[in-house]
């Protein structure tokens, strides 16, 4: 009968904590931590080493005697997100263990950073240390790091009055009453919707004016994803729709539809909001909606 492995579980701990002595080189790198400096050690090849080490580990000489302030910002080279902090970690909220090169040093450290709720800190992000108002000449000194200020939120209000030119006036006049008013240019004949006073292709003053149906085609379109005021839901869809007899299309809300059922060449007509709410403004155009008949080639 095949038995049990034999098994007996330890705990190896220093309940009051393990003393060991530092060192000149280490121990001058915490004493100036205590006094809120942070400081590296050159190499002989004259690269900074923060954390000071009494070695170069990138030959094995004992570094020289010189002494360089750096940071206290740094750059973050690599992280590594922590969800759930332990009882031995120095937050007790979602952070990242992160490897930071201070400013003016050639390696880079490890510390915490608390980077609120972003739950990643990219290579590249900047950060400073938020220090411990009592220090002990540890790395705890530094309670951690935390990101630069990037970007605040400012409130902004602008009030201004926006004064219609005499043709938009008239065109609202006509969409206050149900009707889209276009323009047709003696010179080239083409008609334009909405309704202005000079032909934007040959510059020539317009003076005839032209009703126009309140059906068209949807010639292009855009199926949009942020929420919009004006729009009925999200995914909503604008589009450009050519009033039948206009030359040019009108960019309009198209609605009743599914989002991902439009589509170029579909007759659609415009519905109109109860004629008491109607105001002087293109709000008394709910959207354009199918209107069943078969699409148009464009
Ligand atoms: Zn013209």
């Amino acid at each position: 009968m095949p038995s049990e492995p034999l098994t007996a579980d330890h705990v190896l701990e220093f309940p009051g904590g393990y003393t060991r002595t530092t060192g000149p080189v280490i121990g001058r790198f915490l004493t100036e931590l205590r006094d809120g400096r942070l400081m590296g050690v050159r190499t002989a090849e004259g690269r900074t080493l923060v954390p000071a080490l009494e070695y170069d580990p990138a030959t094995g000489e004992p570094v020289t005697g010189e002494w360089v302030e750096v940071g206290p910002a740094g750059t973050v080279t690599g992280s590594a997100w922590v969800h759930r902090p332990l009882d031995s970690h120095p937050l007790d909220r979602p952070f990242a263990w992160a490897l930071i090169r201070l400013d003016g040093a050639d390696t880079a450290l490890v510390h915490a950073v608390d980077a609120g709720d972003s739950r990643a800190l990219p290579p590249g992000t900047r950060v400073r240390p938020v220090w411990r108002a009592a220090r002990t000449g540890h790395i705890t000194d530094i309670s951690h790091f935390a990101p630069e200020v990037t970007k605040i939120v400012s409130p902004i209000r602008t009030a201004y009055r926006l004064t219609a030119s005499p043709s938009l006036t008239r065109f609202l006049e006509g969409v206050r009453d149900g009707v889209f008013l276009g323009c047709r240019c003696g010179t080239c004949e083409k008609v334009y919707v909405p309704y202005r006073l000079s032909c934007p292709g040959c510059g020539n003053p317009i003076s005839e004016e032209v009703p126009l149906p309140d059906t068209g085609t949807v010639t292009t379109f855009a199926i949009n994803n942020l929420p919009d005021p004006r729009a009925p839901e999200v995914p909503f869809v604008s589009a450009y729709i050519l009033l039948d007899n206009a030359d040019i299309p009108m960019i309009a809300l198209v609605g009743g539809i599914p989002a991902h059922e439009v589509r170029q060449g579909m007759r659609v007509r415009a519905v109109w909001v109860p004629e008491q709410e109607r105001t002087l403004s293109m709000s008394n155009i709910k959207w354009f909606a199918p209107t069943g008949e078969p699409d148009v080639e464009l």
